[in-house]
């Protein structure tokens, strides 16, 4: 399989919790797997244009062809006559009649199939629904207890609803002595104008267009996507670009030509990520989504080109560790090294190579397997663990003895390495040497 830079994350479901097929999967090319804790629905009705349908804050039993309950208590003071609401990504729109204490009443417009806990939104914004639920923490504790690498927010409006989650989720994992990352998913209009603080208040950011383009219109996403991709490499942050990708491919065997257009312009803005979600986790064809758009993402790589000098232009560092793994960037580039390696204990000089837009591969050699599962997320970077060790030289051979045996270098490749001395602390990288194997 060819090198690619891009990483591919799916969405699991019953298409692919057969774990033969689920191998099979990652062997073609999905990098990080996604559990999607919104998706667990039991019931479901069909909904037609025309009909009355309730949405009703007191109800506790389950939803029927007439009305519905709602976890979201606050919606029925949130809205009034002539609002027009969008349920399960804009495939549902209902307009409301009339509010009658706690059940808000409806025409649908748009029908469809609804099922158990899919997201309501208001069109141009303004709910005011808590980006984390009870039913949210009871998900952050149980994804704690397999420690989630990473855990994505749904419907942050500000840096505050990170925080809170990020408390939330340090204290679930403090047992297991574990800090996942956090990917705040950019699907609310209100989010737009915070962006900036969502993003430096999170590790990534999720450019979550099927609710985003129920909020904002569907005309303003990929303009938004090139804005949010673009913001999150200049802040040292990873971004995941997602929803309706390869959407087609639920049902048919090969993509549209608008779709495969759609994830190489994804690779071309310079996401970290593409992913996948009922393609892969209630589609025919899991396995031939992962294939295509793997290839997809490979053939885009091709096309981009190199301005890395132009990165650079008036940028001064701060940091010691940041300007080495600058300088490593640099001189591979300039030098048609085969490869950077970073040793790297928090993965800190990984991300910030994997900010700029180089073709030298990037290998992060690592001890700790925490380090080593987040960095899975960075483009351009592959993340391989290596024993700790306390002497430099013995490291360096090691690293070398690594790449050789994975045939990544041979006899006369030039590759730059990262290190820190002394080895093994954090953000100590203050080491570059360009090695030529002999
Ligand atoms: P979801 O998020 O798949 O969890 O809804 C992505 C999106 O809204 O695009
Ligand atoms: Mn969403």
């Amino acid at each position: 399989m060819p090198r690619r830079a891009t990483k591919i994350v799916a969405t699991l479901g019953p298409a692919s919790s057969d774990p033969a097929l689920l191998e099979q999967m990652i062997r073609a090319g999905v990098n990080v797997v996604r559990l999607n804790f919104s998706k667990f629905a039991e019931g479901r009705v069909m909904l037609v244009p025309g009909q009355k349908f309730v949405l009703d804050a007191a109800r506790v039993e389950l939803g029927d062809i007439d009305a519905v309950g709602l976890d979201y208590k606050a919606l029925p003071r949130e809205v009034k006559a002539g609002d027009v609401l969008l349920l399960n990504d804009g495939l549902i729109v209902i307009t409301v009649d009339a509010v009658r204490g706690e059940a808000v009443h409806t025409t649908v417009k748009l029908g469809g199939e609804l099922s158990n806990n899919k997201g309501i939104n208001k069109q141009g914004g303004g709910l005011t629904a808590p980006a984390l639920t009870a039913k949210d923490m009871d998900d952050i504790r149980t994804a704690m207890s397999f420690q989630a690498d990473y855990v994505a927010v749904s419907f942050p409006k500000s840096a505050t609803d990170m925080e809170m989650a990020r408390q939330l989720c340090n204290v679930a994992a403090a047992e297991f002595n574990h800090k996942p990352g956090l990917i705040a998913k950019i699907e609310r209009a209100e989010a737009i104008p915070k962006l900036l603080e969502i993003l430096l208040a999170s590790d990534g950011i999720m450019v979550a267009r099927g609710d985003l383009a129920v909020e904002v219109g569907n005309a303003i996403v990929p303009g938004l996507q090139k804005r949010m991709i673009k913001l999150a490499r200049e802040h040292d942050r990873v971004v995941i670009t997602a929803t309706q990708m390869m959407e087609s491919m639920i049902t048919n065997p090969v993509p549209t030509r608008a779709e495969v257009s759609d994830v190489a312009n994804a690779v071309l803005d310079g996401t970290d990520a593409v992913m996948l979600s009922a393609e892969t986790a209630a589609g025919k064809y899991p396995l031939e989504t992962v294939i295509e758009m793997a290839k997809i993402c490979h053939a885009a790589e091709g096309h981009e080109s190199v301005l890395l000098d132009a990165d650079f232009t008036g940028k001064t560092f701060s940091r010691i560790d940041q300007s080495i793994a600058m300088g490593a960037l640099f001189t591979a580039h300039h030098l048609g090294a085969k490869a950077i390696v970073a040793m790297t204990e928090s993965g800190s000089t990984a991300l910030w190579m994997s900010r700029h837009l180089v073709h030298v591969p990037i290998y992060a050699l690592t001890a700790k397997v925490a380090t080593q599962r987040r960095m899975t997320l960075y483009r351009n970077v592959r993340p391989l663990l290596m024993d700790s060790s306390t002497d430099r030289d013995t490291a360096l051979t090691e690293a070398e003895n690594h790449l050789k045996s994975r045939g990544i270098v041979q006899s006369g490749d030039i590759y730059a390495i990262t290190c820190g001395e002394p080895m093994g602390s954090p953000g100590g990288t203050n080491m570059l040497k360009i090695c030529q194997v002999s």
